[in-house]
């Protein structure tokens, strides 16, 4: 790749002010993702102001056989939305949120991150159930599934898309819905960033209703006891109730959230409270928007982040013991494991019917080393990679991708299982026969399809029909 000739074509096509290159005043902290474990730095970083800017961007990266990066709300744990060398395109201006309070429907811009989404929608009075962290973006964690503290109640995220605007490898503008292109929708529900930049999401909302939340702290050494009572109560909890756990070598926190009827909020969020002996603790009615950002500055920008997760059938005793014996090692006092409930309407969906996998879970678990010193780096991520596979021999098959700070190998195919991986393939072949988008937990194009699509574009120019 010549980056002069690439830069060049760049600096006439996409609009004034979007190009940034290495001498640019604005690229050192433009190419800066959330992961302080990445540090790249791309040839060119195109903050895109409009959708022609990303085909030209699409086009000219695919010209010069440039390695493209797309970046939403830059939180891949892997660092994947930059590169070194290639083209990275962000999106973060692209971050408008239309609502229409009637329909109850949202268009969401591909570069907007949830607190945005979350804050245009509540001044409704209506949610896009999505994830937990206020500065993740809605893009990617839409396109891998989506969830949260609303999942069990409404279903993820990518349960209330109506319809995806993609530019695909080829700078095509592409609509997908149940009606248009449905096996792409198929696809872009669970399947990531695989088959093209995704520029506008349409949703279904959902009304809100009151919010109760409480939180509580157990000591380390009652935890287990805390944890056999959690699984008991969250077994039998309504899907208006989600509960989760974060462990950590300080001990144990218990969260429980509901919405709906405020009546029946305290009543189903306070037995958490009363677990094994309570340190200390809060409940009561809550701010939605104050309580999806409670862990922003925890999960802040900058920090040092390995992840890996995996989906449980049940919060069996083995498990409880493998979790509660990891955190008494853990490498640096912000290390965890992280528990969220699923279950309830995410499992009314069969399984097969999004690319996303993993609709029977009741719990997903991740284990999160979290560090700041670059000279814990190796004991961090041994820590979270020797946990995470005692973990996983205790877990169900399939996985979410989008929680994994691990890529290549078999991960994505063993994350989707043969039956989905294959379909995703062919999928991919269709769209993204070049594998142009392939800085996401990757799904290579069926070979024989990709011969074959190459040799009859090769026909249809030969033939002078295009
Ligand atoms: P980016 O780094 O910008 O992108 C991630 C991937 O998506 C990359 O492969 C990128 O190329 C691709 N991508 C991004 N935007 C687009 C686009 N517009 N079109 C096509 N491809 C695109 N997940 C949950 O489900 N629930 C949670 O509560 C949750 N909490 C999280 C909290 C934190 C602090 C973090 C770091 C992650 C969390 N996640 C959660 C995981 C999250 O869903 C993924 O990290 C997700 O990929 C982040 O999306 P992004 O747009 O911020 O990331």
């Amino acid at each position: 790749m010549n980056t002069s000739f690439l830069a060049h074509e760049l600096s006439v096509s996409v609009s004034p002010d979007s190009l940034m290159l290495p001498d640019d005043s604005r690229y050192e902290s433009a190419r800066r993702v959330w992961n302080g474990m990445t540090d790249k730095r791309p040839a060119a970083i195109i903050r895109v102001n409009n959708i022609e800017d990303i085909r030209s961007a699409i086009n000219s990266a695919r010209r010069h056989q440039s390695i493209v990066a797309v970046r939403g709300g830059g939180h891949s744990l892997p660092g994947l939305s930059t590169c070194d060398g290639g083209v990275m395109i962000d999106l973060s201006n692209l971050d408008e949120v239309v609502i229409d309070p009637v329909s109850a429907t949202a268009i969401v811009s591909g570069g907007t991150l949830l607190g945005g989404l979350d804050k245009a929608g509540i001044a409704h009075g209506l949610v896009v159930p999505a994830g937990v962290v206020s500065h993740t973006g809605a893009a990617g964690l839409t396109l891998g599934g989506g969830m949260g503290w609303l999942s069990r109640r409404f279903g993820l995220t990518i349960d209330h898309l109506l319809k995806v605007e993609i530019v695909t490898a080829n700078g095509d503008i592409v609509e997908a819905s149940a009606n248009t292109e449905p096996e792409l929708f198929w696809g872009l529900r669970g399947g990531g960033g695989n088959f093209g930049i995704a520029t506008k999401f349409h949703f279904n909302m959902r009304e809100l209703g009151a919010v109760t939340t409480g939180t509580w702290a157990y000591d380390l050494s009652r935890s287990h006891n805390a944890l056999r009572q959690f699984a008991d109560y969250a077994q039998s909890a309504p899907r208006e109730l989600t509960t989760a756990f974060n462990l950590t070598d300080k001990g144990l926190s218990v969260s429980a959230f509901h919405s709906g009827a405020a009546d029946d909020g305290m009543t189903l969020v306070s037995p958490f409270g009363s677990l094994a002996g309570t340190r200390s603790g809060v409940c009561g009615l809550s701010d939605f928007i104050a309580f999806q950002s409670r862990s922003d500055e925890h999960a802040r920008w900058g920090r040092r982040y390995y992840a890996k997760g995996g989906y449980l059938a049940e919060l069996s005793d083995e498990v409880i013991d493998c979790m509660t014996a990891a955190v008494r090692s853990s490498p640096s006092p912000d290390s965890e494991i992280y528990v969220l409930q699923l279950g309830g309407s995410i499992s009314d969906i069969r399984d097969d019917a999004t690319a996303y996998t993993g609709r029977a879970a009741q719990f997903y678990w991740v284990v999160q080393p979290i560090w700041d010193d670059a000279k814990l780096d190796s004991a961090c991520l041994q820590w979270g990679r020797t946990i995470a596979a005692q973990l996983a021999t205790q877990s169900m098959e399939g996985n979410y991708v989008n929680e994994q700070a691990d890529v290549g190998g078999d991960l994505a195919a063993k994350a989707y299982g043969a039956a989905k991986f294959d379909r995703l393939q062919r999928l991919k072949a269709q769209f993204d026969p070049g594998n142009l988008f392939r800085l996401n937990q990757n799904i290579p194009p069926k070979a024989q399809l990709s011969i074959e699509s190459a040799m009859l574009s090769s026909k249809i120019s030969v033939d002078g029909v295009n």
